[in-house]
This record gives C-alpha cells, sequence and structure tokens, in this order.
C-alpha cells in the first residue's frame, strides 16, 4: 500500500500555523513512508472561498518548502461528482430526503431548548411515504439529503488518540447535501478521500466530531475508511485555541518579519510532536527520519513566540554569509538601503557583526543603520553619562592617536584602546562608551571594534571629531 496523504485548507482566510503544522506532520509522514502528499483546496463554500487566498496557501507552503507531489485540486471543480454518489447511497437506505424548511426547524429547535434539552434533527421527514414524496418533488420543494444515523457506537481507532467512540445517539441525521444541490464539508470530504485514495487522514482534534460522522458515510459507500490522526491543537500563551487575538498566526507575515523558513518549519514541528532524544534543532531530514504518531502529544502545544525568536537567532547565527547576504537584501531594500550599492566585503562584516543579536532578519537594517548614515542624534541617557568632561579628553588623545594606524583593523585598534587604558589607569568602559555613542549614537551595538574596522579610519575619525 503507497501512503496516500492531503492537506486540504479552505481558501477563507490565510494559510495559519495551526495548517501549516498539519501540513509539516502530513509531508513528514508522506516522505517517510515514501508515500504521496496532495494538496487539496476545499472551496465548496463559494461565497468565503478566495482566489487570493489560494495563492497565498500555495506561497505558504512554498516558503515552507513543503512540497506537494500532486494538486492543487479545487472541489469547486468537482461539485457534480459528490452528487453523482446520490443514487448508490439512496439504494441503501441510508440517506433521506429532508423538506423541513429552516424556519419550521428553528421553531421546533426553540421549543426543545425552551425544555432545557439538546436539540438534534427530530426525523420528521424519516418516515415520510413514498406518494408524500413524490407529491412534495412535484411542488418542486427544496430538500436536503440527510444521513440516517442507526442505534449503537460509531468508534475508531485513532493514532495519536487510540480508540476513540461515541454513542449514536449523540449523532444527529446530518446533512450531506444542501438544498442548492451543493455537498456539505463532510461529504465532500469523503468522497474525496476515497476517489484520491488518500489512506492516512492527519487533520487537528477540532475535526473528530466530524470524523464520527464521516465514518457513517464510509460505511454506506460499503468501503474501508482510511485511517485517522488527529492532532493536538496549538494554543496561545494562555492556554486558549491559538487565533489571530493571540498574535501573529499568519504564515507569510513570519516570512515578512524575517523567520528563516527552516526555523519556522522546526519550530512548528516541535508544538506537539518530540523526538525520543528531545533535541531541539532538527532538519528537514532528522525531521522525516525521527517523526512519529507514537511521539505526538495528545494534548495541545503551546506556540511559544519566544522560543521561535531563540530559534530564529540560532538559525540565523548558522547561516552562512553569501546566503545571509542575499536573504537580507529584500528587507534592506525595504528600510531604503540599497546593500549591493557598497563594498560586500564590508557589508559581510556589518552582518557579522550583529548576526547573533538579531531575532529576526527584518532587524538587521535597525542594527546596522548608523553604517550607513551621518550621526545627527545621540541617546540623552548616554550624553549625560558619556560625553562628560574627562571622558571627552580621552577620546581627544585617542583620535590622534587613531589616526596614526595604518592598517585600521580591529585588532590593531584594539591594542591602542588597551595599551591607552592601562598607560593611564582608567576603565576599558570610560573610553569604549563614549566612541560607541560618538561612532553610531547609541549605548549599545556589536564589537566597538570591528564597528571602528567597518567604518574605516577615515569615517571614525570625522565621528568623532564632529561630538569633540
Ligand atoms: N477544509 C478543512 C479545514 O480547513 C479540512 C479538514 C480535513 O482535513 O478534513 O479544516
Amino acid at each position: 500500500m503507497t501512503v496516500r496523504v492531503r492537506i486540504a485548507p479552505s481558501p477563507t482566510g490565510y494559510l495559519h500555523v495551526g495548517t501549516a503544522r498539519t501540513a509539516l506532520y502530513n509531508y513528514l509522514f508522506a516522505r517517510k513512508n515514501n508515500g504521496k502528499f496532495i494538496l487539496r483546496i476545499e472551496d465548496t463554500d463559494v461565497e468565503r472561498s478566495s482566489k487570493e487566498m489560494t495563492d497565498i496557501i500555495i506561497e505558504s507552503l512554498k516558503w515552507l518548502k513543503l512540497e506537494y507531489d500532486e494538486g492543487p485540486f479545487f472541489q469547486s471543480d468537482y461539485f457534480s461528482h459528490y452528487i453523482d454518489h446520490i443514487p448508490e447511497l439512496e439504494k441503501t437506505g441510508g440517506i433521506y430526503r429532508c423538506f423541513c424548511t429552516p424556519e419550521e426547524l428553528e421553531e421546533r429547535k426553540n421549543k426543545v431548548i425552551e425544555q432545557k434539552k439538546a436539540w438534534k434533527y427530530d426525523r420528521k421527514c424519516l418516515n415520510l411515504s413514498k406518494e408524500e414524496i413524490e407529491k412534495k418533488l412535484k411542488e418542486n420543494k427544496p430538500y436536503v439529503w440527510r444521513v440516517f444515523i442507526p442505534e449503537g457506537k460509531t468508534y475508531f481507532d485513532d493514532l495519536i488518540h487510540g480508540r476513540i467512540e461515541k454513542d449514536n445517539s449523540e449523532i444527529e441525521d446530518f446533512i450531506i447535501v444542501r438544498s442548492d444541490k451543493t455537498p456539505v464539508y463532510n461529504f465532500a470530504v469523503v468522497i474525496d478521500d476515497y476517489r484520491m485514495g488518500i489512506t492516512h487522514v492527519i487533520r487537528g482534534d477540532d475535526h473528530i466530531s466530524n470524523t464520527f460522522k464521516q465514518l457513517h458515510i464510509y460505511r454506506l459507500l460499503g468501503v474501508q475508511p482510511p485511517e485517522f490522526a488527529h492532532l493536538p491543537l496549538i494554543l496561545d500563551e494562555k492556554k486558549a485555541k491559538l487565533s489571530k487575538r493571540s498574535g501573529t498566526v499568519s504564515v507569510l507575515a513570519f516570512r515578512d518579519m524575517g523567520v528563516l523558513p527552516e526555523a519556522f518549519v522546526n519550530f512548528i514541528a516541535l508544538i506537539g510532536w518530540s523526538p525520543k532524544d528531545n533535541r531541539e534543532i532538527l532538519s528537514i531530514d532528522e525531521m522525516i527520519q525521527l517523526f512519529s504518531f507514537e511521539n505526538v502529544a495528545k494534548k495541545g502545544g503551546v506556540f511559544d513566540y519566544k522560543k521561535l525568536e531563540w530559534m530564529n537567532s540560532k538559525y540565523i547565527t548558522n547561516t552562512d554569509d553569501e546566503k545571509l547576504y542575499e536573504l537580507l537584501k529584500p528587507f534592506y531594500r525595504e528600510a531604503g538601503i540599497d546593500i549591493e550599492k557598497f563594498e560586500k566585503d564590508k557589508i559581510f562584516k556589518m552582518i557579522f557583526s550583529v548576526k547573533e543579536k538579531a531575532r529576526y532578519l527584518k532587524e538587521f537594517p535597525y542594527l546596522t543603520e548608523f553604517f550607513f548614515k551621518d550621526i545627527t542624534e545621540y541617546d540623552k541617557k548616554g550624553v549625560e553619562k558619556y560625553f562628560t568632561f574627562d571622558k571627552l579628553n580621552h577620546l581627544k588623545f585617542l583620535v590622534k592617536e587613531l589616526e596614526k594606524i595604518e592598517n585600521f583593523t580591529s585588532e590593531n585598534v584594539e591594542k591602542l584602546y588597551k595599551d591607552y587604558v592601562e598607560k593611564n589607569g582608567i576603565k576599558g568602559a570610560d573610553v569604549i562608551h563614549p566612541t560607541r555613542l560618538a561612532l553610531s549614537g547609541r549605548t549599545e551595538g556589536p564589537s566597538l571594534f570591528l564597528m571602528m574596522e567597518i567604518l574605516g579610519k577615515e569615517e571614525t575619525v570625522k565621528r568623532l571629531t564632529k561630538v569633540l
């Protein structure tokens, strides 16, 4: 049996973190088992679906490098296929027409609720006689198709949760085709999964109640249902379901902040799954090798933004300069800096100087911006603390010495500062902080001596002299 799995997003919104993780687990499972990973766009809700969202979903998967082997297939291309299965289902006697109007249903439902009871479709149309049905059809009365749920229990062996069971009295005779002849999600999904030969349905926990219904459609079709694996939800820091309210959840928003796709994939993989040895930094190949449902948690996992920052910064630090340079170009461009206009070697050094500080690629332009422009403002508190009479006096002397350095490298500058500090019995901080403030306008930043090397002798002396 070839493993065939799918990710089936609805294009009613962007691809969010939860769907991305579901896609990833499907992908890992497919690759591990030499199977196929399929993309199916569930756009039967025509009004809420859009081409724009479909494009965003596809772009997101591409960014994450979760390549699909088949698709994208669009449910809307197959509308008639779903309905084609109705006669076959009707023959089983397991589905029936329901002519109740929404208004009638609402009225009956309200009565039941008034009595503080739970509402479930009351099967008014189950026992319509052949003649009654014929008559209503002749009158063109709109109707939906419902599945008859017999007495008993419905259960399945989930690959993550083990056996899950529900008494059929808790399952309503649910609708599979609406009065406008469009299939509802539960119907379309079963027909698609069946026609596409899906072997494993891997999706969020929130679909468990749908699975119970879908199993009845499989039963009526007389086909073996796929295996199911329901993934625990992703929670926010308050342990509520991760949503827009919790913060950023759109995958492309993370890209635009400058999260590296490899870091993002690594991070989401570990929400609800961990390899046995609890390793944290994993390449996609390692994940494929180690992935198994046994190690997927049964309870929801928290989306920890701080951990994402930590992980992204690790990935940034480990990215080689040439690649980082390419990745950073658009971020600099957005900040109004064309790094291609500068010596590549210099840019490499700048990137290197702040590489370990940056949590997102988007932070690089800010962290290095003082290299590119004249300093016109100086940190106020820093000015009070570091631009004092005696400290500036030290700088006055140091500028003269700096001018004499022939080979203006960070090592040579550092040696000059060290010797000066030693000779005068002062603290390194007494000269380092004022120099940094004069050169960058800031009290924090990359290694000072490297900063001076990058700026070069002329610019360093110019900025110091300006302050003096
Ligand atoms: N379109 C459904 C969703 O976005 C897919 C559920 C499933 O995988 O069956 O939640």
